[in-house]
């Protein structure tokens, strides 16, 4: 059975002139190729209702679906509407869809504004087309058929056509029969892909069923488990947790999980609480803590020690210690960490001194040296280990910021092994 082919069509003056990057395509692309259909073409166009209809034509005589994003505002440059209008019904009158017009009206009187008289045009459908509800905005989606073709048109920002995407035009479209694929990410931090790769062994054989891969991105490592056919589900998950065992301790988690999600379990699971104290990374460590729901009943909060002054007044690090072993030492990391659970009365701490560069090389101490301590206050002590961070300022920062969280996770696990930029 050869897979249903499908084409994607990007509308709007900004990915055409560079200023907005197409992501949709790649979302697109990705959930289209999931339940088994066959991507094509990926076509881009300009608010231009001539070119739209056009690329909407051609597309559909040559596609089993087609779906396209963007241009279906309330403004004067929206013209997908008109241009599938164009292509279905002739450039005929649109007619007011009253689901349409009864979703505009309750979004601006949820939110208490006034709708302005040009919203409603966003009401008005082609005759044969149908639209598609969109429950996170004014633009509701439109589907129709050209031909054997089933085309969607769907608004152009990420967080309104995705879930549109699932919700409606995934179902219409998945082929029947087609076989279930069930997919699972192992995330991985701390390894280089080839290495990783080496842990898991006969498991990434080509042709292997199911199919295990790596990917990396941001530093994490994923290994990437795909099952095809019957009992997809449950073969995916006992594949990944395989993974999972031959790759310990890199890996932090699975799916949506961050290495700052995965400390934060692993503090809740605990019972301990966690403060940072951070000098190179100005922040960052606080910052991908903070990004995850719900962070608060275990992190605490912490310090951008970044001067030595401040690392002595809020850390109470020893003046003497900073002149005898400069800011970057694992005597200052370890001081720094202690004194961030001392000052807080936290049980975990993570504390990182280091030169993000260009500049502040010194002898011994090149552009990414970074020290990273964890303080553990239930043990009475820390461990501070030294790194030297390959690549530009917000690679080292990014990476060291990683680093600390995957040391600390380790720490309250019990676990250790070698980080890949770890020097002794
Ligand atoms: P529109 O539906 O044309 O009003 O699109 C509104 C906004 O959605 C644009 O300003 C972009 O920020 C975003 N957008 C449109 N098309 C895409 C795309 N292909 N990829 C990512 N974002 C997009
Ligand atoms: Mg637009």
């Amino acid at each position: 059975m050869t897979a249903p082919r499908a084409a994607i069509l990007s509308v709007g003056d900004e990915l055409v002139l560079g200023t907005t990057l197409d992501t949709n395509s790649r979302t697109l692309s990705l959930a289209l190729r999931d339940i088994g259909l066959d991507v094509v073409e990926h076509r881009t166009v300009a608010d231009d209702r001539g070119a739209i209809a056009a690329a909407l034509r051609d597309l559909a005589a040559r596609s089993a679906v087609v779906v396209s994003t963007g241009g279906l505002g309330p403004t004067d440059d929206d013209l997908t509407r008109d241009a599938l209008n164009d292509v279905i019904d002739g450039g005929a009158a649109q007619v007011e869809d009253p689901v349409a017009r009864a979703d505009l009206e309750a979004w601006f009187a949820g939110r208490g504004r006034a709708m302005a008289a040009i919203n409603l045009r966003q009401a008005l459908r082609p005759r044969s087309a149908r639209i598609v509800r969109n429950p996170g905005g004014t633009a509701p989606g439109l589907a129709a058929t050209v031909g054997a073709c089933r085309v969607f048109c769907l608004p152009g920002p990420p967080r309104e056509m995705i879930p549109m995407l699932e919700s409606d035009v995934l179902p219409a479209v998945r082929p029947a029969g087609a076989p279930a694929i069930a997919k699972r990410t192992v995330g991985t931090f701390g390894i280089g892909e080839s290495a990783l790769a080496e842990m898991l062994g006969t498991r990434m054989a080509r042709g292997r069923e199911p199919a295990v891969g790596t990917t990396a991105s941001g530093s994490v490592v994923s290994v990437q488990v795909v099952a095809r056919g019957a009992d997809a589900a449950r073969r995916v998950a006992a594949e990944a947790a395989e993974c999972r065992a031959a790759v310990r301790p890199y890996d932090f988690g699975e799916e949506d999980d961050t290495l700052a999600s995965a400390l934060l379990a692993e503090c809740r699971a605990r019972g301990r609480t966690l403060v940072v104290a951070e000098s190179c990374t100005g922040g960052l460590v606080g910052g991908m803590l903070t990004a995850v729901a719900g962070s608060s009943d275990v992190f605490a909060g912490g310090w951008i020690t970044y001067s030595n002054e401040m690392k002595s007044r809020e850390v109470g690090v020893d003046a003497a210690l900073l002149a005898a072993h400069g800011a970057v030492s694992a005597e200052v990391a370890l001081a720094m960490a202690a004194g961030a659970c001392r000052a807080s009365g936290a049980g975990v701490s993570i504390a990182i001194t280091g030169i993000a560069g260009p500049g502040g090389a010194v002898p011994g101490k090149p552009v990414g040296t970074v020290w990273i301590a964890v303080h553990d206050a239930a043990a009475g002590g820390g461990r501070a280990r030294r790194f030297e961070f390959p690549g530009p300022r917000d690679i080292i920062r990014d990476r060291a910021a990683k680093t600390a969280l995957q040391l600390a996770r380790w720490m309250l696990r019990g676990e250790d092994a070698s980080i890949i930029w770890e020097r002794a």
